[in-house]
């Protein structure tokens, strides 16, 4: 399965709700991937760290090598994939097919005023990923994480010049992917402003797919 929208759109909040109620699926995530390599410091995150600061996408030829590493051995044990964040390019969703088979996609559509309020307002936990935001997920005291007690941090890629970048990048490159699987038959499209809202009906729909 995967999960397209807009960056900044909800694919994560989303995802971490599926996963509570469909446990059969291994998620991966390319952003937090990526976050991890550039908190490491290895060859990949130091490659990625440029792009994704500036809001540009990371060259398909990592992020195919990135995203076969970590889902093959999934892959090739049969078991199901909630792929959040790949393919966001035609290339990335040719050499997918290649290796596995998609039965649905999941399109957030999210309005982008909602995004770039939204953005604004995200703060993370970098070391478990754990996602806050003053208007509707605050943490219990400002500012830190409510585990660990640890400061919460805004993304670099948050920033507003950066997120334009993202959003364009979205349009040009990724929206066209919609219509790639929508010819497929395989995009259930979900509209809305908040994922408290919409993931009910993403609920209803995978139960009625009988994941
Ligand atoms: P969300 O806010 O919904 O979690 P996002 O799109 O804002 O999603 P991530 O998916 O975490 O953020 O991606 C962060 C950055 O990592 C992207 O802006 C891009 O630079 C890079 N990236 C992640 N996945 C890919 C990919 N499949 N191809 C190219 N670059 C990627």
């Amino acid at each position: 399965m995967l999960i397209l929208g807009k960056p900044g759109g909800g694919k994560g909040t989303i995802s971490g709700k599926i996963l509570k109620d469909f446990p059969r699926f291994h998620h991966v995530s390319t952003g937090d991937l990526l976050r991890q390599h550039v908190n490491e410091g290895t060859q990949l995150g130091k490659e990625a760290k440029s792009f994704m600061e500036s809001g540009k996408l990371v060259p398909d030829s990592l992020m195919i090598n990135l995203l076969m590493d970590d889902a093959k051995p999934y892959i090739e044990e049969g078991r199901s994939l909630l792929l959040d964040g790949f393919p966001r390019t035609l290339q990335q969703a040719q050499a997918l097919e290649e290796v596995a088979h998609i039965d649905t996609v999941v399109n957030l559509d999210i309005p982008t005023n909602t995004i770039v309020e939204r953005i604004a307002d995200r703060w993370i936990h970098p070391a478990s990923g754990r996602i806050y935001s003053y208007s509707y997920k605050p943490p219990k005291a400002v500012g830190k994480d409510d585990v660990t007690g640890e400061p919460l941090v805004q993304r670099d890629d948050d920033k507003p010049e950066s997120v334009r970048t993202r959003l364009a990048a979205y349009d040009k490159v990724t929206a066209p992917l919609v219509d790639w699987y929508r010819r497929k038959g395989l995009v259930q499209t979900f509209r809305g402003t908040e994922s408290d809202v919409i993931y009910p009906q993403v609920k209803a729909y995978l139960e009625e797919k009988n994941f």
